[in-house]
């Protein structure tokens, strides 16, 4: 049985002085072995990651452990409580419109001073030291800033921290209506088959304020200059390092699905589909868990493709999702009961290209211009 410890941890305060909190779980392995952060619903409405959290303790009590896994479930409290009627918003901070997951840090001018001065370190004293420059510029940002930070920002730092910690790290999200897609950055394509996930986005090596990027990025950008200097820095685990000689530091953005809704059955699905990429890291002491045989798509950010509709109206969405549309298909009519008898009332939407749906819009109601499906253009199979 391995240990579970809790913490609480101050996020911030509200206007009545009540404390926002997030809990903490740790589980440390008796070997050494990467240390993992996982969190979970940095978003308000994008709750099943919260389940998964739980599925994975489950499991982990009595899994044998190498290093150690953090685990942070309802990681915005802010986004979390944030009703309108029935509905969960918290995507954005209700008083500056900033999106949740956009509010990160990462200066890359840190990282030239920092690889000169390093050049000849070993691999061991580079990643001691970088991280502690990253976790000390965070702390710096949290404790030191005489101008204060924005409550989104204090909320992020604080996770951050935790997630510098780490060397593996998966932030759990959904889509609005979505199939299970996953975010990976490009160097680390090989990870992309152990999670059971069918749909891959490769992302370049660029900041936008996730924490996704803010934890992968520094060392991208690391390794890059790196190499302009003349040195070979190793970041993810290949066929020929094998996880040797090299600082394996993956990031991820797991995408479960939709919005709104938990299914423990689901979430038990998805643990296991965390546990074979955390074996395949050697986090974990196993042979049990296996990824899943399944075509597997990917597709690079930048053919990753917002359909906005071209007009308002009601939607009744047909395309299925994470299945290949051939051009010319129909991703959805749209019901215009206001030109009924003397117009047109219905309008097929469809693409000139081959398309693979991921997610939808939450609502049948759209705007002109509402953000209508992402798909991927431009896939390929894994
Ligand atoms: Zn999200």
């Amino acid at each position: 049985m391995n240990l579970i410890s809790k913490e609480v941890m101050h996020v911030g305060e509200m206007a009545s002085g009540a404390a926002l909190t997030v809990p903490v779980y740790r589980i440390k392995g008796k070997q050494q072995g990467p240390d993992v952060y996982i969190q979970a619903n940095m978003h308000g409405a994008e709750v099943q990651g919260n389940a998964v959290i739980f599925q994975l303790l489950e499991q982990l009590k009595t899994i044998e452990l190498n290093g150690s896994i953090t685990l942070v479930p309802y990681a915005n409290p802010v986004g979390c409580n944030h009703k309108n009627g029935e509905y969960t918003l918290g995507r954005f901070d209700p008083i500056t419109g900033v999106n949740w997951n956009r509010m990160y840090h990462f200066d890359e001018s840190i990282i030239e001073p920092f690889a000169k001065a390093h050049l000849t370190d070993s691999i061991v004293e580079i990643e001691r030291a970088f991280k502690a420059l990253m976790v000390e510029q965070i702390s710096q940002k949290l404790n030191h800033n005489i101008y204060g930070i924005t409550t989104g920002q204090r909320i992020a730092y604080q996770l951050q921290r935790l997630a510098h910690q780490a060397d593996l790290v998966l932030d759990l999200h959904t889509g609005p209506i979505s199939s299970k897609h996953l975010y990976c950055p490009d160097y680390a394509r090989a990870s992309a088959e152990y999670f059971d996930i069918p749909h891959v986005l490769f992302i370049p090596n660029g900041f936008d304020g996730a924490l996704d990027e803010a934890t992968f990025c520094p060392w991208w950008y690391l390794q890059l200059k790196f190499a302009e200097l003349g040195r070979d820095f190793p970041i993810t685990k290949t066929a020929t390092n094998q996880g040797k000689d090299a600082v394996i530091k993956e990031s991820f953005t797991v995408e479960l699905g939709s919005q709104e809704q938990i299914d423990l059955d689901v979430a038990h699905e998805d643990a296991l589909g965390i546990l074979s990429y955390l074996q395949y890291q050697g986090v974990i002491n196993s042979n049990d868990f296996h990824p899943k045989t399944m075509v597997r798509y990917s597709c690079m950010l930048e053919d990753y493709k917002a359909l906005y509709s071209p007009m308002g109206g009601m939607v009744d969405y047909l395309a299925e999702f994470g299945q290949p549309l051939a051009a010319g298909e129909p991703l959805a009519r749209i019901l215009r009961m206001d030109n009924y008898g003397d117009g047109d009332p219905l309008h097929y939407i469809s693409l000139e290209d081959d398309v693979i749906p991921i997610l939808h819009f939450a609502s049948a109601s759209v705007n002109q211009g509402t953000e209508l499906y992402k798909v991927f253009s431009k896939y390929s199979i894994l």
